[in-house]
């Protein structure tokens, strides 16, 4: 693969961000058409993304596996799941350690939906021990949800351990994937997972507009009423699919166009397992160059995905704001802001990067100290 017609083009800082991320240039140049909504060549394109996220999740329709889009941020696939699959008298039992843990908790007070929260402290992966005691005490839960990847920090929760609780004690059982599918493998049946949602600008590498959130066909049906939201119901989204091959409101057309080139470019570099190869060699390179300098991670490598790592300050009192204007000078982006309870920043390296761009990133991290004064 050429990799050179994929760098992004030359005027764009580079976002070392968990999505939206940087795409590749012929990612953006896909969205340079106007395409009908109701046309049959986009509902034959629509149709084969559908097909090729089944297979990219290593899922099929004979094995009674779908995947529905949804127009909106990766936050409305989540949201639609509880907004329409738990019925009028469900209760959901969600673990979280950071902000998408919590958005889920939000998420079900806002639909005033009975659950109970698990939280672990944000450095410790969600606990199936402590999962098996709740669903013992809480017999009256009929999910069970969690991230995978807390992008938060990047911790990653063990959904397969996770997932075999909730299924022994007969759990649906949902699946927050948005920023590690197509970044990691992930085993649908070992991990017995019934809902997974992802979005277009993640690690697919697309640019941002819907979600998509594969489900088995049989469970969807099964939901038949339970909607509390219509422009959220993935039941009656994944009618409209079958029946006329179209989103049931308008779709980001041309973010569809951008996907379909994004999902090329996926496997022209060799699938998941390639990409999840060019994630975790940008971790090691980011990973390298940062200790190099001085800074201390917060996570304990078991728990630390290759997705996004979060960094302590490198010194207290450290001037973020400073530090994150002076880095976009030099032409990069990290994620902004303080999530976390301590003292942390954060570093994402999916996307359209590679370690050379990694090792770049480095290099100006290491000169903006020396701008600022600060020494690890
Ligand atoms: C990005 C992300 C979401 C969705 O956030 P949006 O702002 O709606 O795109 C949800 N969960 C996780 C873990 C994410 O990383």
């Amino acid at each position: 693969m050429n990799l050179e017609s994929n760098l992004p083009s030359a005027r764009d800082k580079l976002l070392f961000t968990p999505g939206p991320l940087t795409t590749s240039l012929t990612v953006k140049r896909a969205m340079l058409h106007d395409a009908g909504s109701w046309h049959f060549e986009f509902n034959a394109l629509v149709a084969s993304v559908r097909e090729r996220l089944l297979e990219l999740a290593g899922v099929s329709r004979e094995s009674g596996w779908e995947v529905v889009l949804l127009q909106g941020s990766g936050t409305f696939g989540v949201e639609a799941i509880f907004q329409s699959c738990v019925p009028p008298n469900g209760k959901v039992a969600v673990l979280t350690n950071g902000a998408y843990g919590d958005r889920i908790v939000l998420m079900l007070k806002q639909a005033k939906i009975d659950h109970v929260v698990l939280r672990t402290p944000e450095d410790t992966a969600g606990d199936p021990a402590a999962l098996e005691v709740c669903l013992k005490d809480n017999p009256a839960v009929t999910h069970v949800a969690v991230v995978h990847c807390e992008t938060t920090t990047g911790i990653l929760n063990p959904i397969a351990a996770l997932g075999q609780v909730a299924k022994r004690h007969g759990k649906v059982y949902v699946v927050d994937a948005m920023s590690s599918f197509g970044g990691m493998p992930i085993d649908f049946e070992a991990c017995q997972i019934d809902y997974l949602v992802s979005s277009s600008n993640k690690c697919i590498e697309g640019v941002p507009g819907f979600s998509f959130i594969f489900v088995r066909r049989a469970r969807l049906l099964a939901t038949e009423g339970w909607a509390r939201s219509l422009s959220l119901d993935l039941l009656g989204q994944l009618k409209g699919f079958e029946k006329s091959g179209q989103f049931r409101y308008t779709p980001p057309t041309h973010v569809i166009l951008a996907f379909d080139q994004a999902l090329r470019e996926l496997e022209a570099e060799g699938g998941v397992a390639a990409r999840s190869e060019r994630y975790q060699r940008n971790h090691e390179t980011l990973l390298a160059g940062m200790k190099r300098l001085g800074f201390r991670l917060l996570l304990n490598p078991s728990v630390q995905s290759h997705i996004i790592t979060a960094f302590h300050y490198p010194t207290a009192g450290f001037d973020f704001n400073t530090f994150y204007r002076k880095l976009s000078d030099r032409g990069f982006i990290i994620y902004p802001g303080k999530l976390t309870q301590v003292d942390t920043f954060r570093i994402g390296n999916i996307g359209r990067l590679f370690p050379s761009e990694l090792e770049q990133l480095v290099h100006a991290i290491e000169a903006v100290l020396g701008e600022m004064g600060v020494r690890p």
